[in-house]
Parts: structure tokens; sequence; C-alpha cells
């Protein structure tokens, strides 16, 4: 059965609002005479805004950035086309199109890798940045570790980011390989499931 609960009463004053929009602004008042003049004077700064973008803040080290495509030793894509990541995507912005090396491929053949990518294009504006796609991949061919956000554009093109952009995006160190580096199939350690040896 449903309880009812009486509307709690309140007074004049709080129902006009004024005392607390005067409360609040005292604080905003309170901040900005400590941040323009105390903090600047005193040698500890208790600023708590910095001039960005000419200060900027270190980011952690497992910040979420701009994502990138990572290459094996070769300068290939370590990405084998296999739509995971898409599919873990929720905000539904990556699109992938599939390509099967030809078979006389000569890295292809000594890596007996099927697919890669002949187009991956990530819309950064729609992404959330939740990092799904990352721990979907099972390649480690998508990683978020480039340190930097996404530089501010008026132009919605300037968000697209199509393979050879994300290909050509480092990691935060500078490294353009994968930072989790698990056997691929043609691997001797791999653990056996290629064209030669199924599930
Ligand atoms: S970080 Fe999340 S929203 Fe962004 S592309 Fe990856 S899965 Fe999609
Ligand atoms: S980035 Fe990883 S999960 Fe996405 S398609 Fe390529 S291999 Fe699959």
């Amino acid at each position: 059965m449903a309880k009812l609960i009486d509307k709690p009463k309140m007074t004049a004053a709080e129902s006009v609002y004024v005392p607390e929009i005067a409360k609040g602004l005292g604080v905003t008042i309170g901040r900005f005479f400590n941040n323009t003049f105390r903090s600047r004077q005193s040698e500890k700064n208790e600023i708590d805004t910095i001039s960005y973008p000419e200060e900027k803040r270190t980011y952690p080290e497992r910040f979420r950035g701009v994502h990138r495509l990572t290459h094996r030793s070769d300068g290939s894509p370590r990405c084998v086309a296999c739509l995971c990541c898409s599919t873990a995507c929720p905000a539904q912005c990556i699109h992938i199109e599939a390509g099967e090396y030809p078979a006389d491929d000569p890295s292809a053949e000594s890596r007996v890798i099927e697919k890669f990518p002949t187009a991956f294009v990530i819309d950064e504006l729609r992404c959330i940045f939740c990092g799904f796609c990352v721990e979907a991949c099972p390649c480690d061919a998508i990683r978020m570790d480039s340190g930097f956000h996404m530089p501010p554009s008026t132009q919605r093109s300037h968000f697209i980011f199509d393979k050879e952009m994300l290909m050509a995006i480092p990691a935060a160190d500078g490294s353009v390989e994968t930072h989790n580096p698990r056997p691929e199939p043609g691997d001797a350690k791999h653990p056996g499931v290629d064209r030669e040896h199924g599930h």
C-alpha cells in the first residue's frame, strides 16, 4: 500500500530563494578574491584553477585519451577487422570495413592472418570515452593511451578519425606498437587457431 508523505513546508524566505542565492554568490565572490589576491601572494599556491592552455595538468597514467591503432613491427595494423570493438561500442561511433589479405601477400602468409581493416573510422565527437572498445579488442589493436584529449574545433569533420589518422597517432611515450603483446596466428608460441589449425 502506498505511503503518503507530507510535502515539507517552506518558509517565505525559502520560497523566494533569495537567501540561498545570496549564499551561493557569497561563495563565488569569496573564491574570486581568494584566487585573485591571497593565493597568488602566499607561498603555498592554493589556487583552484590553472591558466589553460598555457598551463596544463599532468594526466594520470590510465587517462583515456584519443584512440590510436597499434602497428605490427612491419608497420601493418594489428587490427584483424573482427568488429568486436564496434559491437561493444555503446555510442556506435566505430565504423569498420573488412578486407582479406591476398593469398600471395608474403607478410600475411607468414603470419597466417586473414583479414585487415580497409576502412576504420571513429567519430570522436560521438565517443563517450568509456574504453569498452579497448577492453573488447582481442589483439590489443586499439588503445586510448595517446595521452591527449580531442583538440577543440568548430568543424564537425575534424572529429572524424580515419584509419590513416588513427595509425599516425602514437602513444604518450611515442611508441606506435602494442604495449600488451600477445601471440598472433603464425607465432611459434600461438596456442593454435589459424587457417591450418581450427578451433
Ligand atoms: S571509448 Fe566507448 S564510446 Fe568511444 S569508441 Fe570506444 S567503445 Fe565507443
Ligand atoms: S580494433 Fe580490435 S576489436 Fe576492433 S576490429 Fe580491430 S581487432 Fe577487432
